[in-house]
């Protein structure tokens, strides 16, 4: 029996990762949960999986939830989420928070000798230096819940890494794939809120547009899978069947298929070296027919120079890269900015920054914050973009 903490139990993949668990009640528990401040969804969370601890990150909602008097011990704040991802009769961590807030409670998950569950790939985008060396020390494993990463360590089940030529991540190209790039400026919130196979949070679709989403995902694999940056390729595959490719040596392609639902890759990392029962519909292959794949366009994904630009610099500028990104795909949704700046502000943003090596946490997070305000400063400014 596998108890699980899971750390943004109320967004897109905490509440698959219910349903996971729902299923399979003779294989997962869930000892605890945390949430930023949806108390709705969370009471009737804690009603159906009755976990022995629940953070609520803001106090005011944790306060709210702690007058409904549910059997239930109730944490706050970045201390409460710490304590949930920690918490002694977990054994695995579902590490889902959207964002850099959730870099420090996966990391003192893993310093707790947590397995980890990964959602989260700031975690690594960040730090993944210090994340996965933490990792290797205490024994842990990092299982990835990204569909991709999913896809390319089943791909990789029982081979040497010297056997790996390549690393292909698959992309679906978003709502814009057609889109003339020189109207992307007058796409609407809306309109790039509109994925064309997954549902996810908010944050992630606007980044599934830009392509963002997938500058991340290389950044991730580079730590996860401990390849050089020129053994990690995208492709473009609308389908989104394909979840990536590894080639090897022999120019051989082994790749993992199966439909675009995160319930797969959230079993997969939950029972692994196991697998779950009908965890999805069949692929019905003769019913798809095609299976497209083309090479992303630079022009209408500025995205992708950026993220190899930050893999380059590295030390603290993917750090910068992604924090960047996360003020501007706010500010982009809040209609300040148009969504052809949002690569911009990452950009310069970047420009502003001198990449430094980093051996804490601590140093992670403040350059992370500091990149924040710059890139808002630049918001702000209405800077020439
Ligand atoms: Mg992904």
């Amino acid at each position: 029996m596998k108890n699980l903490s899971i750390l943004g139990s109320t967004g897109s993949i905490g509440r698959n990762t219910l349903e996971v668990v729902s299923r399979n009640p003779d294989r997962f528990r869930v000892s605890a949960l945390a949430a930023r401040n949806n108390i709705e969804l969370l009471e009737s969370q804690i009603n159906i999986f009755r976990p022995e601890i629940v953070a609520v990150y803001e106090d005011d909602a944790a306060e709210e939830l702690r007058r409904k008097g549910l059997p239930v011990e109730i944490v706050s704040g970045e201390a409460g989420l710490i304590t949930a991802a920690t918490y002694d009769k977990s054994n695995m961590v579902v590490s889902s928070i959207v964002g850099s807030p959730g870099l420090v409670p996966t990391f003192e998950a893993i310093k707790a000798g947590k397995d980890i569950a990964l959602a989260t790939k700031e975690a690594l985008v960040m730090a993944g230096k210090i994340v996965m060396a933490e990792a290797s020390r205490q024994g842990v494993k990092i299982l990835p819940v990204d569909s991709e990463h999913s896809a390319v360590f089943q791909c990789l089940h029982g081979r040497s890494m010297d056997e790996v030529r390549k690393v292909i991540l698959t992309a679906s190209g978003g709502p814009f794939r057609k889109r003339n790039p020189s109207d992307l400026c007058s796409v609407t919130p809306a309109e790039a809120l509109k994925h064309p196979n997954w549902e996810m949070g908010r944050k992630i679709t606007i980044d599934s547009a830009t392509l963002m989403n997938k500058g991340l995902e290389v950044i991730e694999a580079r730590w996860l899978f401990d390849l050089p940056v020129e053994k990690i390729g995208v492709i473009i595959h609308p389908q989104s069947i394909v979840h990536s490719m590894v080639e090897f040596i022999d120019s051989s392609i082994i790749a993992q298929l199966s439909l675009p639902d995160m319930k797969g890759p959230i079993s997969y990392a939950l029972s692994y070296p196991e697998r779950c029962n009908d965890v999805l519909p069949s692929l019905n292959l003769a019913e798809i027919k095609e299976l497209t794949f083309e090479d992303p366009d630079r022009e209408r994904y500025p995205s992708l120079d950026l993220t190899f630009r930050a893999l380059k610099e590295g030390g603290t500028m993917p750090c910068v890269f992604n924090a960047a990104n996360e003020v501007a795909v706010d500010a982009f949704l809040e209609e300040k900015i148009l969504f052809t700046d949002i690569t911009r502000i990452v950009s310069k943003t970047m420009d502003s920054h001198k990449t430094s090596k980093y051996e804490t946490i601590d140093e992670v997070v403040e350059v992370s914050e500091w990149a924040k305000l710059m890139a808002n400063k630049l918001i702000m400014e209405k800077v020439k973009l």
